[in-house]
């Protein structure tokens, strides 16, 4: 993945180095730290995060695991991945289902972040395994946002339900309580609704998206984010958290070379889990989010 490629050299340096020590000094391990925070920071994640990770590798390569350890450097990797999972989210969380269909999956995010595109993803992925949903486009914002969903429907299979007037006319939050009721109706067991996003955080666009939420009763809100954000990544979400808030994150264009700090924070920033990975501009570029394989992958 080449997000990650910049930290994993530097941490696979990193470690290069302490392997070749026998038993560690604290010195050795302060060395470490300090360079595994460098590489953090340099990857763009949060300071936050890099503080609570590094405090939390430090006192546990100071102590016994390490000190009595067969091989102290294994030991401190063992330690650092263990501690990357957890940052991560832990462990892997699935999608939750409503008891009664259907189950609502509300979309939200900044423009461009690939709600529309994940939108797709996320129902061939669901037919595929079996469900009935359908799109809604709730995105009545973006001149285009309609016709965009209802090319991403015909790729994926998956019907859309869209305001009569098509583009850019209506009233977002009736569409999306319509669609429910529709999905009702016709045995639609998933609802996945696309919602307007912005540039930058706007504060009409995240009363609309209250309101759709407040009116559909979603079982899943996916905070979708670019990995390409960078340090906005924090603010960004928190500004969603507070706005919207949120019950998992997928991290999206995890195919480009961004350096990674969004990922690297999002989840223990707002404590919710990453759920899905989303790894380029096909249907099929999309998979569930797993913090174990991604630690392994950065720490490869
Ligand atoms: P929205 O405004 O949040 O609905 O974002 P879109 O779904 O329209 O995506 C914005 C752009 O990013 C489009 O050109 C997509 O093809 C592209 N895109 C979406 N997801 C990914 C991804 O995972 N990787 C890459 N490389 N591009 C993506």
């Amino acid at each position: 993945m080449a997000t990650f490629g910049n930290l994993s050299d530097r941490l696979a340096e990193t470690f290069k180095n302490l392997r070749t020590k026998g038993k560690l000094s604290a010195a050795d391990v302060d060395g470490t730290i300090r360079e595994i925070r460098r590489a953090l920071l340099d990857a763009d994640v949060a300071l936050t995060v890099v503080k609570d990770f590094t405090g939390k590798v430090r006192e546990r390569a100071l102590g016994d695991e390490v000190n009595k350890a067969l091989n102290p450097a294994q030991q401190v990797v063992q330690i650092v991945n263990e501690e990357l999972v957890e940052i991560l989210g832990g462990q892997q969380r699935r999608l939750e289902f409503a008891k009664r269909p259907p189950t609502v999956i509300m979309l939200a995010g900044l423009q461009g972040a690939g709600k529309t595109t994940l939108a797709g993803k996320l129902a061939k992925w669901l037919a595929k395994d079996g469900h009935t949903p359908i799109l809604v486009a709730a995105d009545l914002q973006r001149p285009n946002a309609v016709t965009q969903l209802q090319v991403v429907g015909a790729q994926a299979g998956v019907p859309v339900f869209a305001p009569e007037a098509g583009n850019g006319v209506g009233d977002p939050v009736r569409v999306a309580r319509d669609a429910v009721k529709f999905a009702e109706q016709k045995l639609h067991d998933v609802v996945i609704v696309d919602t307007a996003g912005r540039l930058g955080v706007d504060a009409e666009l995240m009363k609309q998206a209250a309101d759709i939420r407040k009116a559909t009763n979603p079982d899943e809100v996916l905070f979708v984010i670019d990995a390409m954000i960078g340090q906005d990544a924090v603010a960004t979400a928190k500004a969603f958290q507070d706005g919207v808030d949120f019950t998992g994150v997928v991290l999206s264009k995890l195919d480009g070379d961004a350096r990674g700090g969004a990922a690297l924070s999002v989840a223990s920033i707002t404590g919710r889990p990453i759920m899905f990975a989303s790894t380029g501009e096909g249907l099929d570029d999309f998979e569930p989010f797993h913090p174990d394989r991604m630690a392994s992958r950065i720490l490869d």
